[in-house]
């Protein structure tokens, strides 16, 4: 890879200023990124970095139960600590680091004025437990982030609480049972779409409902068809439910979706829409329009609020009429100028309380910031972008993997399998590892399941043209590469990373979750 100036930027492989270069050094340390050991391996009981006086002597009243010997708790030198900690934060890929395509996720950037409005004192300093009288503008803020969420939506009513996705598919399927309940109906199956993700079928089966799939067309997408075939199998009227994606996972735009809608309205059932992907038609199409009843949104992926590891995430469900009575409290109710939380079920139909108080409030003021900042041009001009800069990847892309649904456009994220691999001992798994190496987060693979070897890519609007196109070089460089018969390279990879190629089916069958000198 050459520099602006056209110098070379490293050695390349097989070079003669490479013939030195195994990868491994003395220390364990590469290039000032320090491997660290577990605090257990170089702590010990006897470290401590504070110095505490001796706890007084005081009457034992555990019945003779109390502890009499060390816990054993492993400490470290003051230093020692802050280094320790320090060395494994480095260890985050972040999106503040580097692209982080990773489809259905949604990993944007969050702007910086997000954070310092949730850090105003009136907002970062309020405490849940705090009368409501001495929180109006709390409350204020979350009345307009709601009435920006309804209007995007163009849905009745909204619950604030639910604290990510998942809890927000419980939450607006504990609606839909709730409604089910009050009018004494029986039905008890869910319909999900074979692409669905596997938080879908979860929420329905811990509901105590029978999921039934529905298959995918060829072209990637739920038909009414397919639907009305699976509401007749076993019986037909007991359909409570289905739970559908839009965009769906495999970045596709549900075209029947409102022919769904009817059909299952006509039939007495909820619409449940997993708007996890609301960033590729925010500003542009109304959930409301399309018959929904209940849907997701989850803050930490359209509204730019911290994500996976960097913070809580925020999932409000938005209501149809026929669900808006059902919804959890606490929430807002406006009296003339007074606004109130309602904490209390006594005289409405809602199911009851989801969460100890109202939800996430610094996702809240970090998602009214992002709307606020953006205006309904600029939302409209960041879905438009998501979904360009998907469709750029997949243009560029497209000759060398395999569209698993035909050569149609996507939305926000552009779905490939890896048929274009066979034959050269690559696998997805091969090529997400090999992005590791060259600095690139991979994109999800294996996911939506439907596909064989899913690498599904969502790049988001808020990446440069410049690290797009560098993600677009160094993948068409590792496919030729592939098919040109490098397969030991891949099978290495990732070889620039503290740890190599790890035991993922045994991480995940045997986990080792707690630490033994043993070990
Ligand atoms: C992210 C996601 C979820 C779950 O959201 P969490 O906030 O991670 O619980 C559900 N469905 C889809 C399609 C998603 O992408």
């Amino acid at each position: 890879m050459l520099n602006r100036q056209g110098r070379k930027t490293r050695p390349e492989a097989g070079s003669e200023d490479n013939n030195n270069m195994t990868g491994e050094t003395h220390s364990g340390h590469k290039g000032l990124q320090m491997d660290e050991p577990l605090l257990f391996e170089i702590g010990s009981p006897a470290k401590t970095g504070v110095d505490l006086p001796d706890a007084p002597t005081v009457d034992d009243k555990l019945g003779g139960l109390a502890r009499d010997e060390e816990i054993g708790l492993y400490g470290l030198s003051e230093p020692e600590a802050v280094r320790h900690f320090v060395r494994l934060s480095q260890k985050n890929y972040a999106i503040d680091s580097g692209f982080y395509p990773l489809g259905s996720c949604t990993m944007k950037h969050n702007p910086r004025l997000n954070e310092k409005m949730a850090r105003l004192a009136g907002f970062g300093d309020i405490h849940p437990l705090q009368p409501l009288s001495s929180v109006p503008g709390a409350l204020k803020l979350m009345e307009e982030l709601s009435d920006w969420l309804l209007k995007l939506t163009g849905m009745a009513s909204i619950a604030l609480s639910p604290k990510a996705g998942a809890h927000g598919e419980l939450c607006g399927m504990m609606a839909i049972k709730a409604a089910l309940d009050a009018a004494g109906s029986p039905r008890d199956v869910v319909l999900v779409p074979e692409s669905a993700h596997g938080t879908n079928p979860a929420t329905a089966a811990l509901l105590g409902f029978k999921v039934r799939s529905v298959p995918a067309d060829k072209d990637g997408t739920v038909r009414v068809d397919a639907v009305r075939a699976a509401m007749k199998a076993e019986g037909g009227g007991d359909v409570a439910a289905i739970m559908l994606t839009n965009p769906n996972t495999c970045g596709l735009f549900e075209r029947e979706i409102k022919e769904i809608a009817d059909l299952i309205h006509g039939s007495g059932g909820y619409f449940y829409c997993d708007g996890a992907n609301f960033n590729a038609i925010v500003g542009r199409v109304r959930p409301g329009d399309l018959g929904i009843d209940a849907m997701h949104l989850n803050l930490h992926k359209t509204f730019s609020t911290p994500h996976g590891g960097g913070g809580p995430g925020s999932g409000p469900v938005v209501l149809s009429d026929r669900l808006a009575a059902f919804a959890p409290v606490p929430f807002l109710r406006r009296d003339g100028d007074t606004l109130t939380l309602v904490e209390e079920t006594d005289g409405t139909q809602s199911f009851g309380r989801l969460t100890a108080f109202h939800g996430q409030m610094g996702m809240y003021v970090r998602a009214l910031t992002y709307i606020l900042s953006h205006g309904i041009d600029g939302l409209n001009a960041a879905s438009g972008d998501a979904v360009l800069n998907a469709n750029y990847i997949r243009a560029k892309l497209k000759d060398v993997l395999n569209q698993p649904f035909g050569d149609q456009a996507s939305m926000h994220e552009v779905l490939f399998d890896e048929s274009s691999l066979s034959g050269t001992g690559v696998t997805t798994l091969d090529l997400a590892k090999a992005l590791i190496d060259e600095g690139f987060h991979p994109m999800t693979i294996y996911f939506p399941l439907v596909v064989k070897g899913a690498m599904l890519i969502e790049p988001t609007e808020s990446e440069s043209i410049e690290t797009i196109d560098q993600f677009i070089d160094v993948m068409r460089s590792l496919i030729s590469e592939a098919h040109e018969g490098q397969e030991d390279k891949f099978h290495a990879a990732p070889i620039h990373t503290p740890r190599r190629r790890l035991d993922e089916t045994g991480a995940a069958r045997k986990p080792i979750l707690r630490w033994n000198a043993e070990n």
